[in-house]
């Protein structure tokens, strides 16, 4: 063989092997989110301190979840209001990300979070977990779903203030965000939302994901088959009752939304809630098997 054809030879396998790998990076879109990219997100909103609504450190996240956003093209619009607190009038603002549209796609799947943190008298309360991992795990979602357009264009990605309650949750107080959120879908919200995937308190070390008991079923058996493919089942399990979250407004105007909550989580709600308690390893294991459910389960609804 002379040193042409070698080269030649040479130059079509690897142009075949770099087709391959280019389409295997493509399918395996679960190997591209980083733990780590969400730990420096959750360390950034951390460093701003307590972060409840109203509050300036809030505002400070906002700016900084819109400017995240950019970075991958994603559009982000402020959905203001006002809603009456036991402590007064407060004013809310949910982030709503949408990629720009492809052809006739329109955003059929939600995945949220919400970023407010819990208000505190008597302690400095900066929910590392509780607050900062589900909203610094949509961050690095929206980064590497905007490397798969198609996908991404199907996807809003919402920010909700005000889920912690100041006193209980009830009709009235807590899932501030949400509620509000759900009343401006309205009815026609559940024909336009196939579904959605709620993160709260995503990223201690010890992960043990704890689906409330009242999950729509067909997304739980989904989300365990999505850690199976991916080795990663024996972080989920079932809680032991059902669990009032940023999902239940949803879930109540038809948009089936499964809440992915750890909620074995022995610092919640205090001081004790910091960055150290939690791992970018669990951030991962997360991150993946959401989007393994994206790209291999969800779409084919
Ligand atoms: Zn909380």
């Amino acid at each position: 063989m002379n040193r042409r054809r070698v080269l030649l030879i040479f130059v079509l396998f690897a142009s075949i092997f770099r087709e391959d790998s280019a389409r295997a990076a493509q399918a395996k879109i679960w190997e591209e989110f980083s733990g780590e990219k969400v730990l420096a997100h959750v360390q950034r909103l951390v460093d701003f301190g307590p972060r409840p609504p109203g509050s300036e450190a809030l505002e400070k996240s906002r700016d900084y979840i819109e400017g995240q956003l950019h970075l991958s093209t994603w559009q982000v619009s402020r959905q203001s209001f006002t809603d009456e607190t036991p402590r007064g009038k407060v004013r809310f603002v949910n982030l709503i990300a949408r990629f720009p549209a492809h052809g006739n796609d329109a955003a059929s799947f939600l995945l949220c979070a919400h970023y407010d943190t819990k208000t505190f008298d008597t302690i400095r309360f900066v929910g590392a977990n509780d607050g900062g991992s589900g909203t610094g795990l949509l961050l690095e979602l929206g980064r590497v779903l905007a490397q798969r357009p198609d996908l991404a264009a199907k996807i809003e990605l919402v920010f909700f203030d005000g889920e912690e309650a100041y006193e209980n949750f009830s009709g009235r107080d807590g899932l501030y965000g949400s509620r509000y959120f759900a009343r401006q879908l309205g009815n026609g919200g559940a024909n336009q939302f196939r579904g959605g995937i709620l993160f709260d308190m995503v990223g201690q070390r010890s992960l043990k994901i704890t689906l409330p008991t009242n999950s729509p079923a067909e997304m739980a058996r989904d989300i365990f088959a999505s850690a199976e493919a991916l080795k990663l089942r024996s972080h989920f399990t079932y809680l032991d009752r059902e669990m009032i979250d940023d999902h239940t407004p949803l879930n109540a105007i038809g948009i089936p939304t499964i809440d992915l909550i750890d909620f074995s989580f022995p610092w919640w709600h205090t001081a004790e809630d910091t960055i150290d308690k939690l791992s970018p390893q669990s951030l991962q294991i997360v991150g993946s098997v959401a989007l393994y459910y994206l790209s291999e389960f969800a779409p084919k609804r």
